[in-house]
């Protein structure tokens, strides 16, 4: 079969349901089927699964995704097998399957049924499973999150830095990475840690002009700010993140107590409540979950409508990814972050615990928050360049979408301040 052959938009209807692609899918697909190397980096929601998937469905061979989580893993196969009725289509290669479960697994890929097989990075570094993907036909190889490889990015993994060695092994195929991390020091982490220096990159913008960016020093009236706000969002949905458990605790009951609809979320709950007071948010028995950063990974409400941060995030990435779950829906969306010195201070002593390494990225990490916070400047200008990118913030979509924007501050003298 020859890539030129294959009508992909007909492929795409017929297998997806879509009539068009979205954003870049089309050129990254098309890169992928030239054989190129080939680099993604998209926002959350811009449709990454689907630049590997209809590739893998409909080219010879076995596709092998690597993918950091047992449970993404399986709602992508979940997926992908309601697409088709071959039941072989997409498999799971980790270590819950049992003896026969793999056998069949590896019978399927033989055979040539398997398109898309989800590998964890820890399966790959199990010798017999090298040597058996070695001797089948492999397509390409999809790197999902490869920012899992970047020590500057939100979820090191260490496994992920053999990869590139466990590729070398399986064949000269073409390697896929995507990443929702746009800051240009994790890019370059994952290209040259992929060896892939070659590789096409297609990177999205990462502009979300419906969103509202706003900053709030942090005062001891932090909460009764919190519920004006929220009074003044009535009947909608939103998230507050805090740093610590006893804190979602709290913040929850005083909601409550002050008649607001509200659930904690964190993992110092069972998994039964957990489950619970995600669902009473997805069905809107409740308005608001006051969570810990362990709440968002896949939740997909598309009418969030703001995201508060009683505590600021440790990195601009996490605060990018968990602003990014208000205003699925193209709809409003205000991002509130509440900002204090006091804070820095507490989480450069959270970090200090750590290995120096990790402090030091910590740090540099958390400095770039506190730019954020203190900048007079466009937010989402701010933002945007943190992740490389040039945004226009008299022309550029949502311009006047933040607080420094709508009301620019005058030239704040420090008083009672010793100036460096
Ligand atoms: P990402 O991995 O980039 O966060 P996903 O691959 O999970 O994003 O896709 C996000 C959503 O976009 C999914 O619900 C998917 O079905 C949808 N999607 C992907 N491609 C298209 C398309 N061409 N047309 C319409 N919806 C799409
Ligand atoms: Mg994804």
């Amino acid at each position: 079969m020859n890539s030129n052959e294959i009508d992909i938009h007909k492929e795409l209807k017929k297998y997806f349901g879509f009539s068009q692609f979205k954003g870049l899918q089309e050129q990254v697909i098309t890169s992928l089927m030239k054989k190129q190397n080939t680099f993604v980096i998209m926002p959350t929601g811009g449709g990454k699964s689907l630049c590997y998937q209809l590739p893998a469905l409909i080219q010879e061979g076995t596709a092998v995704v690597v993918s950091p989580l047992i449970a993404l893993m399986k709602n992508q196969v979940d997926a992908i097998r309601s697409l088709s009725s071959e039941n072989g289509i997409a498999h799971v290669l980790n270590s819950s399957l049992t003896k026969t479960e793999t056998a069949q697994v590896k019978k399927d890929i033989t055979s040539g049924l398997t398109k898309l097989l989800y590998v964890a990075p820890e399966s790959l570094t199990k010798e017999e499973n090298v040597s058996f993907l070695r001797s089948v036909p492999i397509s390409f190889v999809a790197i999902d999150e490869a920012h899992c490889i970047s020590e500057w990015g939100h979820d090191f993994r260490p496994e992920y830095r053999n990869l590139k060695n466990i590729i070398k092994q399986i064949g000269d195929v073409p390697v896929i990475g995507l990443t929702a991390t746009a800051t240009p020091k994790v890019q370059e982490d994952i290209l040259k840690n992929l060896d892939m220096a070659n590789a096409v990159t297609f990177k999205a913008s990462f502009n979300r002009p419906n969103l509202f960016y706003e900053v709030r020093t942090k005062t001891k009236n932090v909460e009764s700010d919190i519920i004006r706000f929220i009074r003044q969002h009535k009947g909608k949905s939103g998230v507050i993140y805090c740093l610590s458990r006893k804190k979602v605790e709290a913040i929850a009951e005083v909601l409550k107590v002050n008649g607001i609809s509200a659930v904690p979320y964190h993992a110092g709950l069972d998994a039964k409540t957990r489950a619970k007071h995600q669902d009473m948010f997805l069905m809107e028995d409740v308005e608001v979950v006051v969570a810990t950063i362990a709440f968002g990974m896949g939740i997909d409400k598309p009418d969030v409508r703001f995201v508060i941060h009683h505590d600021i995030p440790k990195s601009l990435e996490s605060y990018y990814q968990e602003t990014g779950r208000a205003g699925r829906d193209g709809g409003e969306g205000h991002c509130l972050a509440y900002y204090s010195y006091k804070d820095v201070e507490k989480l450069e002593k959270f970090m200090s615990g750590k290995p120096v390494a990790e402090q030091e990225i910590g740090f540099a990490l958390l400095q770039e928050v506190v730019a954020y916070a203190e900048t007079s400047m466009s937010r989402r200008k701010f933002l945007l360049h943190y992740f490389g990118e040039e945004f226009d913030s008299e022309t550029g979509e949502g311009a006047d979408m933040d607080d420094n924007v709508r009301n620019p501050k005058t030239k704040v003298e420090a008083k009672n301040e010793v100036v460096k």
